[in-house]
């Protein structure tokens, strides 16, 4: 029997397993799946979980059951190239034929001094969840630093600043406008519901260190009670330790049947893999089909296209709390309750397809 190794059961890990389980999985292939969660965890809602307007029970989805999925609890430490095995935290290594890495990605902290020991994160559920318990926690009138007003950032402070109107929000951001990644008009948009809704927008930031009970923005100490970092990301450490070339996030680059270049057995999917678009849900999503699409043609002998046409993204949606969004569908811009009407949807049609 061959074993087709999964490490990660986030938005890309799942695809795989939604697309082959059903009838795709040839009677000599059984998959092993190894996660750190039992569960897979619905990360596209850590704000809300940090912010404390859900509960993690609801971005909980069960891994999907099968005779020859093998689930397998536990922390991935190294991945073994040359012997092709997976070696985990006090567990017996895994021994692969195949193997898919998604192991999603981690915080960067573009080395500014103290960011990595004293700001809070939204990066992974353990985290989201503390970050839950300390934002929570605080008293009235405290002070609430985010740092980056990338996608999550904006969707943290909106979401906390409906949670915990008693809060001092401040929202610190390099450039012009917020959201620099969107239409100016978006940016413009948010930031008026920003103004509305008291928190404070600090343009043209630069955080040059933190420490235990305040930011430095341009040297200058500004005190926060708590500083949640959403200014960047990287590649999953695992991964950042493989031998291979890397591009600045430290994600895998990849052939365009999404395999390494010198391992035509080892697939990188998702935000650990190096790709002309931003980390997305969505993206992962798309490329996991892909991904099934080169499997099965080599499990019938076949040979596997040259490559695949660009992976289609319908768009993207944030949300500014629960009554109002915003987004790009269709390259246009949309704004408002039908932005958050739309991204409620969205939620709720991927739990449903979850089963
Ligand atoms: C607040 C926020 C909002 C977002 N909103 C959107 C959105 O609206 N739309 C969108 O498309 N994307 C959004 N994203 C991005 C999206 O969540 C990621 O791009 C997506 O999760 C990447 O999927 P993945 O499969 O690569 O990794 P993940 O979904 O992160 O899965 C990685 C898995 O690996 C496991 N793992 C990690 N390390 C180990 C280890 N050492 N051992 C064992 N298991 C391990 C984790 O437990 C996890 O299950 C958002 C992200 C955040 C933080």
């Amino acid at each position: 029997m061959k074993n087709l190794v999964i490490l990660g059961g986030g938005y890309g890990g799942m695809k795989i397993l939604n697309e082959l389980l059903p009838n795709h999985l040839p009677e000599d292939v059984q998959i092993t799946l190894v996660d750190r969660v039992p569960y897979h965890c619905l990360k596209t809602e850590y704000y809300a979980l940090a912010a404390g307007t859900i509960s993690d029970k609801e971005i909980r989805v069960a891994f999907p059951e099968h005779p020859r999925l093998a689930v397998k609890y536990g922390e991935v430490i190294s991945i073994e190239t040359t012997d092709r095995k997976i070696l985990l935290k006090n567990a017996e290594p895994i021994a692969y034929d195949e193997l898919i890495i998604g192991l999603g990605c981690e915080d960067k902290y573009h080395d500014v001094p103290g960011a990595d020991k004293f700001t809070y994160s939204i990066q992974n559920i353990e985290k989201a969840r503390l970050t839950y318990s300390v934002l929570n926690n605080l008293g009235p009138g405290s002070v609430v630093g985010i740092v980056g007003a990338g996608l999550s950032g904006v969707e943290l402070a909106s979401e906390l600043s409906e949670s915990r109107t008693d809060l001092n929000i401040k929202l610190f951001d390099r450039g012009n406008h917020i959201l620099s990644a969107f239409p100016e008009r978006l940016s413009k948009y948010v930031e008026n519901w920003f103004n509305k809704n008291n928190v404070e927008i600090i343009n043209h930031s630069n955080i040059t260190k933190v420490d235990e009970n305040s930011l430095y923005n341009h040297d200058q100490q500004i005190p926060c009670d708590v500083v949640v970092w959403t200014a960047g990301i990287q590649a999953n450490e695992i991964v950042r330790n493989m031998d291979g070339e890397k591009d600045r996030m430290g994600r895998m680059v990849i052939t365009p049947l999404h395999h390494l270049p010198n391992d035509e057995h080892i697939f990188i999917v998702g935000d650990c893999a190096s790709l002309p678009h931003a980390p997305s849900a969505q993206l992962a999503e798309g490329q996991a089909e892909q991904i099934v699409e080169v499997l099965k043609r080599r499990w019938k002998g076949e040979e596997p296209p040259a490559s695949f046409p660009q992976i289609k993204l319908k768009g993207i949606l944030g949300s500014l709390g629960k009554k109002h969004g915003f987004g790009m569908m269709a390259d246009r811009p949309i704004t408002g309750r039908v932005a958050r009407i739309l991204k409620s949807g969205i939620l709720w049609m991927y739990k449903f397809h979850q089963g």
